[in-house]
């Protein structure tokens, strides 16, 4: 059993501290809104005052913000968590963010003596309440091998992905192939619709060839053959178009930094900014089938 402050319980911090707390952790909450803090206290979260003194007993530091300039205040600096943690505790932050600013945090964790580790997940709200996230993490072996405990508790699947950053790294990757398929699937299926050919005979020729991949067969855009499609209930999300547009971004700042061309990421990133800036980022990232039928 560890110690373990946990800053940040909105939609996927919530339930994932919930997870530590039932499987035997001591867990200390903080978050900047009172109504998260209630829900967290109410499930056996122990409420602290601030992100410091979540962070001053604890053995384990585990954050999950929105975004790396949340992060990098709620680290760095004299009132950051990196000040505060005590000799030997180890800092995780499980948020999606620029892998420039994971680098940065973990620089700073390093500079202090601490060992750190970047988790982002995959696996969503769902995910998060049933314990079965995917875990990119990237840092060391040893804080790695400590944690490795910990992320089994909120989740099914711990990868290991390399030193500092390649967690954030795997994250974009992943998402950008994401983004990609669901345009490429949705194109596909708006083709077919033209063509006079059944979605359902697409999906059942499709899903067993060479186009088929997990976007397909978990969350086609269209509704009435995939029971686990967001297109069934309306497009509510799932995984929200906003969601995808933060990621895909991630991944063209990143692409920049690294000097590594990714055409299709662009196009992707550009035709989902076009469908959150028409009202769309509520919806499913699937719906944006909608915008490509033209409808
Ligand atoms: P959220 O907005 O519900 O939760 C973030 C929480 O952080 C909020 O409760 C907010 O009040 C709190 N917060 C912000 N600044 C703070 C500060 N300075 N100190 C303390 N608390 C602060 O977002 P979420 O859906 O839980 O997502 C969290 C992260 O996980 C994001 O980076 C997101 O991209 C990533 N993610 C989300 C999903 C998903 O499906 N929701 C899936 C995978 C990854």
């Amino acid at each position: 059993m560890s110690s373990i402050g946990f800053i940040g319980l909105g939609n996927m911090g919530g339930p994932m501290a919930q997870n530590l707390v039932k499987a035997g952790h001591a867990v200390t909450g903080f978050d900047v809104v009172p109504a998260a803090i209630e829900a967290a206290k109410a499930a056996g979260i122990t409420p602290a005052a601030d992100a410091r003194a979540a962070a001053a007993e604890a053995d384990v530091v585990i954050t999950m913000l929105p975004a790396g300039e949340h992060v990098r205040a709620v680290y760095t600096g004299p009132d950051g968590i990196i000040a505060a943690a005590k000799a030997g505790a180890l800092l995780i932050d499980c948020s999606t963010i620029d892998v420039n600013s994971a680098r940065a945090v973990h620089a700073a964790a390093a500079e202090a003596g601490l060992d750190m580790l970047d988790a982002p997940v995959s696996g969503g709200v769902a995910g998060a309440a049933n314990a079965t996230l995917t875990f990119m993490v990237g840092g060391s072996d040893a804080a790695f091998a400590r944690a490795k405990p910990i992320f089994e508790a909120m989740g099914r699947n711990v990868v290991h992905a390399g030193g500092a950053g390649n967690g954030q790294a795997a994250k974009v990757c992943n998402n950008m192939i994401l983004g990609i398929t669901m345009i490429g699937i949705s194109e596909a299926f708006a083709l077919a619709e033209k063509l006079g050919l059944e979605a359902q005979k697409l999906f059942d020729i499709s899903s067993k060839s060479s186009g088929s991949c997990w976007a397909m067969l978990n969350h086609l855009p269209v509704p009435g053959i995939v029971e686990t499609s967001a297109a069934n209930r309306d497009y509510k999300p799932g995984f929200a178009a906003a969601m995808m547009h933060k990621d895909l971004k991630l991944s063209q700042e990143a692409a920049a930094q690294a000097g590594a061309a990714t055409p299709l990421g662009a196009e992707a990133t550009a035709l989902y900014t076009m469908f959150v800036n028409a009202g769309n980022g509520g919806l499913d990232y699937s719906a944006i089938i909608k915008m490509i039928r033209g409808t």
